[in-house]
């Protein structure tokens, strides 16, 4: 059996290029599907995939750890930066997608799952509307709630917010009480028995998570997420041990080594390591398997597009510190129409079975995803309020 081809296919969803990988074979009928999102970067992944290619044709199919060593220590260039990280990540996990067709069991099912009967989601607030999950001003804390109820009428049970503004290095109290309202707004709408997320997108310096993060704590946030950048692992290390909040960082982080570090130094209680960014299924079963020394919680980053939601399931159900999967679902109104999926998500609490079907149990309509052509993304820009460069 050998790859005789990998093709990119690229899938303008508005906010991102969906970037999905298909690796073919000599064996009729045989391929499978990754994906390799990486906003703002499509063009380079879609390169970097091409590059890849040329160590990857001819080989067995089946040899998915060696062909990760090869993609990952060949051509010198050790396989960690975001763009080739991703290039290998989504023909990772089109290698395991034929691994599952060849053995006929879901990509779960080869690591020893299922380990559970269903794998939670949450929701970005606006179900993936980036107008309202990106945009909705902080101070708007009357909004918060109103989408809190919406996602919660939704099914979900648990949702993500961006209730944090952006800061400077330094700003006084107002920010803070800003966040504040909007997270008592949520808290107010749904009441206690559903989890809220905030999400600081790693804008405040150590010095304002920490005083952002010890605000929020009496509203009992499930995770607190990026309270600073994740390069400063002694900052998020000093937020963590500050608050009770469980701390939530990774999805910028590429290789094992970079989870080490976080992990050994305490800076996080849930793992939001991206299977789209990371390497893949073969470094996140590594990078879950320490994870479990330390009982950290894994809750994978998943904004992207479905073929990285069936992975991220896939996942979950071999994972026995898996906790929950970010989904999103109003980005694109017909984000059904481009993939068939193996799962089944139930409303109620939108809780997803079991993938039955082999691989990761999808079918994507080729013609459909060529009706959305890549285009470039929409800018996303933040300045503080004397002109300087702020963090998206
Ligand atoms: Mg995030």
């Amino acid at each position: 059996m050998k790859i005789t081809g990998i093709e990119t296919l690229v899938c303008h969803a508005r906010m991102r290029n969906w970037i999905f990988v298909k690796v073919l074979t000599d064996q009729p009928g045989l391929f499978g599907w990754g994906e390799a999102t990486l906003e703002w970067h499509t063009r380079s992944v879609v390169s970097a995939i091409e590059d890849l290619s040329q160590l990857l044709i001819g080989e067995d199919p089946r040899r998915v750890e060696y062909l990760w060593q090869m993609m990952y220590r060949q051509h010198f260039w050790h396989g960690h930066g975001i763009t080739r990280a991703t290039a290998i990540a989504g023909i990772d996990l089109a290698l395991w997608d034929i691994m599952g067709k060849v053995t006929n069991m879901p990509c779960s099912m080869l690591w020893g799952g299922p380990v559970r009967d269903y794998v939670r989601t949450y929701s970005h607030l606006g179900g993936g509307k980036m107008e309202d999950f990106y945009e909705t001003a902080a101070d708007d804390a009357k909004r918060f709630g109103d989408l809190a109820r919406k996602a919660v009428a939704d099914g979900f049970t648990a949702f993500k917010s961006m209730a944090v503004p952006p800061t400077m290095p330094l700003e006084g109290l107002k920010p803070i009480k800003t966040a504040v309202a909007a997270v008592e707004a949520m808290r107010e709408a749904v009441g206690d028995s559903i989890d809220i997320m905030v999400d600081c997108h790693a804008r405040p310096s150590p010095a304002m998570g920490l005083q952002f993060a010890k605000a929020l704590e009496p509203y009992g946030l499930y995770f607190f997420e990026e309270p600073c950048w994740p390069e400063s692992v002694d900052g998020l290390a000093a937020i963590q041990a500050a608050v009770s909040t469980p701390i939530a960082t990774g999805e910028r982080v590429t290789h094992l080594a970079g989870f080490r570090d976080l992990f050994a130094a305490r800076a996080l209680s849930v793992c939001q390591l991206d299977i789209t960014h990371c390497g893949g299924f073969t470094e996140a079963r590594r990078v879950a398997a320490l994870a479990e020394a330390y009982r950290i919680s894994l809750a994978p980053h998943n904004p992207q597009g479905p073929v990285s939601t069936a992975a991220s399931l896939e996942f979950g159900f071999s994972q026995p510190s898996y906790i929950i999967c970010e989904t999103v679902h109003g980005d694109v109104p017909w984000r059904e129409d481009v993939v068939q999926e193996g799962f089944v998500t139930e409303k109620e609490g939108r809780i997803v079975r079991p993938n039955k079907k082999p691989g990761l149990g999808i079918t994507i309509n080729e013609a459909e995803v060529r009706k959305h052509p890549f285009q470039q993304e929409l800018p996303q820009r933040v300045y503080y309020k004397d002109g300087s460069i702020g963090d998206w």
